[in-house]
This record gives C-alpha cells, structure tokens and sequence, in this order.
C-alpha cells in the first residue's frame, strides 16, 4: 500500500507528467520526474497553442497555477462553424463562466510547460532532463525497477507512465499495442492576426473553422490580446517514422504547397492567411490513435501505471487530449487520497474503478466526436443520419447542456466509491 514515504517515478515531463507531480506533491507523495529533453523547451513538432476547457482549468486552479495561465491567455467560450459562403452555420461551446465556471483558454504549449515546469520547481519536485526510458525491468510487490537510455537504472514504488502517444512505458503494461495513423494530420502556422482580411459583413468571431469541399480551415487566435492567430487545415497524409515526419516538417516550401493546393476553394479570409507564410511557425501534426487498451496498469503487481496521451489518444475534434490528460491525474490523486485515508481500500481495486471511471469518460469524448464530425459532413448526408448521431448546440436553451463534459462531478463520483468500497472492506 502506498504511504506518504514511498517514492513514486513519473516518466515524461510533458502537460501530464508535471501535472501528476503537482498532484503528487499535494498529497505529500514524495516522486521525481524523468524527460528525456534534454531541457523544459518543447519539441519543435509540438509547438503552438492548445485549448484548455473548463474540466481540465478547475483542475489547475486547484494546483494554484491557473492565474498564471489565465494572465497569458487567450479566453473565449465558442468555436463558431461557417460554411464556403462564409455564413455562420453553427457554434460549439468549450467554455463559458455562467455555466462551467471557466472561460476556454488558448495558450502556448511551452508556457504552459513553463508555468507547471516553475509550480514543480517552487515545490522542489526533482525533474531530471536527459533521461529517456528504454525499459522497465521488472516490478516486485513493493516496487518497480526501469532503465534509461543512458544506462542508469532506479526503483520506485509505483512508476507512472506519462510519456505520450508513443509511449515506452505503455509497451510492459500492454505489450503489443501498436499506435494506429488515422491517415489525417494537421498542417498549421501562426500568422499576425492584422494580417488577416477579415470581411466586415460576414460577422466572424473566433476562433473559426470555415468549411468547404477542401475541408475545415481553422482561424484560432493566440496571446491574451489574440495579435497572433493559429491557422490551419487537416490534410491526408500517409504514415512515416520518427525520421519521417522530421523530413516532412523540414521541407517548409513543399508544406506551403500541399497547404495552398486548391487555394481558389477558401474564401479570402483564408487565402490572405497563407500569404507569406512564416516557416518558422510551421508544424505537422499527425493523429494516431491507440486501440482501447485492456487495462492502464501492470497486472503483475500493479506497481505500473499510464496516463495521459499514453493510455488513450483523444482525436483532436473536440481539442480534449490535454484536458483529459489532466482528469486522469486528478481522478487517480482523489484515488491515492482515498487509499492514504483509508487503510482498508485495496490497492488493485482501486486502480480497476479509475481505469473504468475514465474510459467510460473516454467512451463518452468518441460519441462526442462522432457527432461533432458529422457536423463537417455535407447538409444532405447529414440528413440522412439518426439524431444522436449529430450534435445540436442547444446552449441557448440549455446553458447545462455540455455541463457533463466542463464541469464533472470527479470528487463526487471518488468520494462515492471510496465510501462503497470502506464499508463493503469493513
Ligand atoms: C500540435 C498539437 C496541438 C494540440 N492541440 C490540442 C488542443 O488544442 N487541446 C488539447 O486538449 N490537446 C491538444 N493536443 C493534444 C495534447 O497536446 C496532448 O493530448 C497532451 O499534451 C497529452 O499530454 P501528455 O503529457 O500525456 O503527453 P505529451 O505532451 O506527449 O508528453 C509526453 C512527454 O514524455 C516525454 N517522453 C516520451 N517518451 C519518453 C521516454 N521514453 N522517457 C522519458 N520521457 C519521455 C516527452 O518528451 C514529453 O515531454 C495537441 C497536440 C499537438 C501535437
């Protein structure tokens, strides 16, 4: 069982891991990160900034760092859908102060790194750069041991895995698994926002996807005056290796072309968002997908956890991925919580209900994403679907209606578990 004086290992010092630390921290778990950056500068290839939603800010609210966020953000409440004649044909809301709590927030992917890279370092967590897991060795019931590329190896009492999408720690808790390429990647920039000419009559406010039969073209703006504006589109790709994909974001002018292609299709908007396009700016990113894994812990022991990117790949629609990373980090705290309160709790069982609470919430983010890309489909196609197939934005009605999603009910549903599970042990 887990008490304040066992160590635990986090591997990767990305959005989850530093969050789990944090997380950790509170409950006066002792743990130390391991990234294999060699500092807290992200990788150039995942740049930019990323959507953080109402769940995913009351969570970094409670870890004190979400003033700091804010301050540099860009806030707003909807994404506004517009088709080729740049009509607006439908909002989807990711956040909204009246009824979750939080505005949306746009930030930088490294000054959010920055932000809980300065929180840890405040609490004198240890991140050690430089070190890149290549195996876990073995675990016995009390603890886990793991080696890192530069031969060194350690222990831990629980290892928790947030090292991403291709995931080293995931291959000992379901050996096998391989990342799926959906086919589809994001090709994206930043432009200055007065760049753009924006025609008045057509009302837009953003951020914006406008729709055509080339696709979705997105207008998202950044920095806390919104100066800056992420632009982009999801283009078919066919899959490389690490190698690969870096060839393919090194050819900036063979980027600029596969992005102008069929440039007459966009409406102007869009056309003068990719003029003089800033190399510098420019990234890729390729959606893979994990299959549903059978569990997120080592059935061994248990003393091997994944999180975050690792265990489930969130499909970008519904801009989730971080903010689901963070639920799972606070979900399995609230869990480490009970189990530290509450002696008669058993280890696995508790791990078992929090792989359940959140692929059921995972479950619920792929219905989600379903109907929000049927909404990309064409009018008469969309017809033809079931109603539960589309998503209906009924927030002017029912100001609750995403409640589920912005504000979930996560202590409520641990602090129910753990009661069941301490009375059922009693
Ligand atoms: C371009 C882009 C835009 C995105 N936009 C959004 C958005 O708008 N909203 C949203 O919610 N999500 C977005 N996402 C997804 C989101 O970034 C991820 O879901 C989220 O960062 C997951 O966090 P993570 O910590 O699990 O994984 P990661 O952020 O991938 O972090 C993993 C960390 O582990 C380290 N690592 C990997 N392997 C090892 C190893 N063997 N040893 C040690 N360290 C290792 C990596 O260096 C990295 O620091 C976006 C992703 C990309 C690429």
């Amino acid at each position: 069982m887990l008490s304040s004086f066992d160590d635990v290992a986090i591997i990767g010092g990305g959005v989850a891991g530093l969050a789990t630390a944090l997380a950790l921290h509170g409950l006066s778990i002792k743990c130390s990160v391991y990234e294999m950056r060699e500092t807290n500068a992200a990788p150039p290839t995942s740049s930019g900034a990323l959507t953080l939603s109402p769940n995913s800010l009351r969570i970094l609210d409670r870890f004190g760092v979400y003033s700091r966020i804010e301050e540099i953000s860009y806030a707003f409440d909807y994404v506004y859908y517009k088709n080729a004649d740049e009509q607006t044909i439908d909002r989807y809301p990711f956040g909204g102060t009246s009824a979750f709590g939080y505005q949306a927030l746009r930030i930088y992917r490294q000054d959010l790194l920055d932000i809980l890279y300065t929180a840890c370092s405040e609490r004198k967590i240890p991140i050690h750069f430089g070190k890149r897991l290549t195996e876990v060795i073995d675990e016995s019931d009390n603890h886990v041991a793991f080696k890192f590329a530069d031969g060194t190896t350690n222990t831990a009492s629980l290892l928790i895995g947030s090292d991403g999408i291709h995931s080293k720690v995931r291959d000992y808790v379901a050996s096998g698994v391989e990342k799926i390429f959906t086919g589809l990647g994001g090709l994206t920039w930043e432009l200055p926002t007065k760049q753009l000419r924006i025609p008045e009559e057509k009302d837009y406010k953003f951020p914006v996807i406008i729709l055509t039969t080339n696709g979705g073209f997105i207008l998202a703006p950044q920095k806390n005056n919104g100066s800056a504006m992420f632009a982009g589109t999801q283009i078919p790709l066919e899959d490389r290796d690490r190698e690969g994909w870096s060839k393919f974001l090194a050819d900036k002018e063979g980027l600029v072309k596969l992005v102008t292609k069929n440039i007459e299709v966009w409406p102007d908007v869009a056309k003068s968002g990719m003029e003089n396009i800033n190399h510098e700016t420019m990234n890729v990113w390729p959606f893979y997908k994990i299959p549903r894994l059978p569990h997120w812990t080592s059935q061994k022991n248990h003393r091997v956890v994944i999180l975050g990117d690792a265990a489930h790949a969130i499909p970008p629609t519904t801009g989730q991925g971080a903010s689901s990373a963070l639920e799972d980090v606070m979900s399995l705290a609230l869990v480490l919580s009970a189990l530290k309160k509450n002696m008669g709790l058993r280890w696995e069982d508790a791990l078992i209900f929090w792989q359940k609470m959140r692929q059921d919430r995972i479950d619920d983010l792929l219905v989600l994403t379903n109907q929000l890309n049927n909404k990309r489909l064409p009018l008469e196609k969309q017809n033809l679907l079931a109603k539960d197939d589309l998503w209906v934005d009924e927030s002017s009605t029912n100001p609750s209606q995403m409640a589920w999603l912005y504000a979930p009910k996560i202590d409520e549903v641990v602090n129910a578990w753990a009661g069941e599970a301490a009375s059922k042990a009693a």
